[in-house]
């Protein structure tokens, strides 16, 4: 084991922050949104390079549309040309393997002009993607800069990943789970505001339609209205959020969020006329859970809930699919060596840590769910502060977040 302590650490990251803090700038000015990803890859690509961490291109393949997990979405765009990034170093010896993750994709910012002109007002740097996710990308080149400038050899393989679609529900880190990627333990870098997450909330959005029988107002009363069915299903789809609400009270590392779970309606549309009765009614919204419920059991009590009804024409005019995101909630012991490790490592170095769950869902599910790998997420930022105008993360964050990972890194894959 490697004597190099936590000062030596600092400094090492440190010496890199100006640099690392013009990376992100020029990260932020390329628009990364879903399908426009390449330019911005591409620069972080040359970025790793430089920090003798060499990655590759990692193609997504296109049939990933199939894939039972994949989430769809309205702006769907061939694979060609869009990849993933994957650096890997293999270790000198016995040591346990780490994959590092994070996501060049951003969200738009139709409201906000300014969003891809960064700018630093000495405290933090603003632009979209600052902290969700180029900042956590800035932070991980820096912790790798450091470790090599402290001639590091790890024993365990390190694999760095950056990948797209991310916000799209994770179709980038889908691929990378398919072609097989394994490690020990995985850090997916998302602005956690340096806390140690070994647990993530879940959302699936759903689609609810009922089916009437469309006439004109005036025979209104021998009709079925589409509308009004629905009335009575939000009844019981909010009967179920509060027992969600109920049985997910004071749930082990959730207890700090007064309304950790939740149903949210989102948007609801009919077709016809002002004097027609409604036909047809579609309303879309999500579920968000916590780990005490899968998936599969939220998607089965939501129908089941709404089945309650006694209306027998809503019965059996009643359709839920959920075509769209569903990301599962997930958790490790937070006891495991991998937390424990991450959040000494960060304790150590000074940093204002703690480990709790996360009421927000982001790609780490796939790998604790999907590739059954202990994963955890770590950074810098303040989720408050993503997918909003005026998008900002504390530079001294960043830097901060650098250091506990590099020390992280260092205690888990271990070193000569
Ligand atoms: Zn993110």
């Amino acid at each position: 084991m490697t004597d190099i302590d936590c000062q030596q650490i600092a400094q090492a990251v440190e010496k890199h922050a100006d640099a690392a803090r013009d990376w992100l700038m020029e990260m932020i000015t390329y628009p990364s949104t879903q399908g426009n990803e390449a330019g911005a890859v591409e620069y972080i690509k040359g970025l790793f390079d430089e920090v003798g961490f060499p990655a590759e291109y990692q193609e997504i393949p296109e049939d990933i549309v199939n894939d039972p997990e994949y989430s769809h979405g309205d702006n769907e765009q061939p694979y060609a040309g869009r990849h993933n990034l994957v650096a890997r170093q293999p270790g000198g010896g016995e040591g346990r393997s780490l994959i590092v993750q994070s996501h060049a994709d951003v969200v738009p910012a139709t409201d906000w002009a300014e969003a891809f002109n960064p700018r630093f007002d000495g405290e933090y740097v603003y632009g979209r993607g600052a902290t969700d996710c180029k900042g956590q990308v800035a932070g991980i080149l820096m912790a790798l800069a450091a470790l090599s400038d402290l001639g590091v050899k790890l024993a365990g393989d390190l694999e760095v990943q950056i990948v797209i679609e991310e916000e799209v529900g994770g179709n980038g880190a889908l691929a990378l789970i398919r072609q097989g990627c394994r490690a020990d333990g995985v850090v997916v870098m998302e602005a956690s505001g340096l806390d140690v997450f070994p647990a993530n909330r879940g959302a699936v959005w759903f689609r609810a339609k009922t089916t009437g029988k469309s006439l004109h107002m005036g025979r209104r009363h021998e009709g079925v209205n589409a509308i009004e069915k629905m009335m009575e299903a939000i009844k019981w789809m909010l009967e179920y959020e509060q027992e969600l609400v109920a049985a997910s009270q004071d749930y082990p590392l959730f207890e700090r969020y007064a309304a950790p779970v939740q149903l949210c309606l989102g948007t609801i549309c009919t077709e016809g006329w002002p004097s027609m009765v409604a036909g047809k009614c579609v309303l879309e919204g999500g579920v968000g859970f916590l780990p005490n419920k899968d998936m599969a059991q939220v998607k089965q009590e939501l129908y089941e809930a709404v089945m309650r009804t006694d209306d027998q024409w809503l019965r059996e005019h009643f359709e839920l699919t959920f075509p769209k995101l569903h990301n599962d909630a997930y958790e490790i012991p937070s006891d495991h060596p991998l937390v424990t490790t991450l959040h000494q490592a960060a304790l150590d170095c000074g940093l204002d840590s703690e480990v709790y769950g996360w009421n927000v869902s982001c790609d780490a599910r796939l790998y604790a769910k999907l590739a059954g790998l202990p994963t955890v997420v770590y950074g810098a930022g303040s989720i408050s502060e993503a997918h909003s105008a005026d998008e900002k993360v504390c530079w001294a964050q960043v830097v901060a977040a650098a250091q506990g990972l590099a020390m992280g890194i260092i205690r888990w894959c271990g070193s000569s």
